[in-house]
């Protein structure tokens, strides 16, 4: 299999949600630079994203959608209109300068990802895993639903079977909603019970084809490990994916502000190493994570994991450099950041509550991995949506 590919853009270095949004921190240009420190980012393995043309996005939003976030790029604000019916310019999804560009970034970096894997591979695209978008709005900080361009481009390229499977702490609403009773898409997403957007119910099979497993609080390493083992894999294994896309938010880590499952950031390594072997073509998406030191670091160890580089027990000087530079203005942890956060990549284990209390909500979803395949055929196969038109701006 060829190296893998790392997918970017400067355009995250210069773009904030700015004010007190909890994606006011920087996040993939702290990737790029913690990677390069480490000698983990060769010019051969790197790609800068292309910015997707507003009518690639169509393949999934409204035309008036994209319409609106173009309008609101331009204008540097919005209307109450437009706010209304589109979501723009509230306090979770504000109007910022880069409000269009930004997330045509991150669309073109997973189009791009889908066809770099064309014939095998593994691309990571940590600028990617906005799954909260839905066709008409924004939503969760989401503008763009680019693992649903994502997806909608590996079918356009013939892949029949694709599976995606997403632990971030919160669930994808919005790529559930684009996918269910789809045939050629397996969903398999692992979230924190109780919280936000409140949708994948153990009972939520979206029309058959999605697997949702809330979990409690204090989840940890062990938690996630047993649902990879017992449930994940199992599931990949029966369905044969042709392609798996991993969203792999970092806000399950227990630095992270936005929500309790207490895990390590070994627990997203393994998830991503696992996944590797289970299909030919593998795209690795970022996502949630709003602490700017546990998300960089975070996505680093998942690149060098997949990459096989040891990893270090102290960072060397100009690795610590990076984190150094990092603030967080206004959050308590921002004020004197633990020194593990700015001299460690790896997180020690946390493995969280006994994976007995998980065995009745996965015992009850293992119980529909008998046929699973064959019912996966049997569903509508034909795609719900027009594939994606094949247009992309380079990034500029
Ligand atoms: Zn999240």
């Amino acid at each position: 299999m060829p190296a893998p590919l790392f997918i970017g853009s400067e355009i995250y270095r210069r773009s904030s949600y700015g004010g007190r949004h909890p994606l006011a921190i920087p996040r993939v240009s702290t990737v790029i630079d913690l990677t390069r420190a480490l000698g983990w980012l060769p010019a051969a393995q790197y790609r800068t994203s292309p910015r997707a043309r507003p009518a690639a996005l169509t393949a999934f939003h409204t035309p008036d959608y994209v319409a609106a976030l173009v309008r609101a790029e331009a204008e540097g604000a919005v209307d109450e209109a437009t706010r209304d019916r589109h979501a723009l310019g509230t306090f979770s999804n504000p109007v910022f300068p880069e409000i269009f560009r930004r997330p045509a970034t991150g669309a073109g970096g997973v189009m791009l990802a889908a066809e770099l894997v064309r014939h095998g591979g593994i691309v990571h695209v940590p600028g990617g895993g906005t799954h909260h978008a839905l066709p008409d709005r924004a939503n969760g900080f989401c503008y763009i639903n680019d693992p649903v361009l994502c997806l909608l481009r590996l079918r356009a390229l013939g892949m029949r079977r694709i599976a995606y499977v997403d632990v971030d702490a919160h669930h994808c609403d919005g790529v559930e909603a684009a996918f269910g009773g789809a045939g050629d898409v397996l969903m398999l997403s692992v979230h924190e019970e109780r919280r936000w957007p409140f949708t994948g119910a153990l009972s939520d099979d979206a029309g058959g084809n999605a697997f949702n497993l809330p979990v409690p609080r204090g989840f940890g390493d062990a938690g996630m490990a047993a649902v990879r083992e017992r449930l994940i894999l199992p599931a990949l294994e029966a369905f044969e994916p042709e392609a798996i896309v991993l969203q792999s938010g970092a806000d399950g880590v227990t630095e992270d502000p936005l929500s309790r499952l207490e895990m390590s950031n070994g627990a997203h390594a393994a998830m991503a190493l696992a996944l590797a072997g289970m299909a030919p073509r593998l795209i690795v998406l970022g996502g949630g994570g709003y602490n700017p030191w546990s998300v960089a670091r975070c996505w680093t160890r998942l690149w060098g994991a997949l990459n096989g580089h040891p990893m270090p027990d102290r960072l060397p000087p100009e690795a610590e450099a990076v984190l150094e530079a990092l603030e967080w203005r206004g959050r308590a942890g921002g004020r004197a950041p633990p020194a593990a956060w700015r001299t460690t990549l790896a997180d020690p284990p946390r493995p969280g509550l006994d994976p007995a209390a998980l065995t009745g909500r996965i015992a009850a979803l293992r119980a529909r991995l008998p046929g699973l395949a064959e019912r996966m055929a049997a569903l509508a196969g034909a795609p719900r949506m027009a594939p994606p038109l094949p247009a992309m701006d380079a990034d500029r």
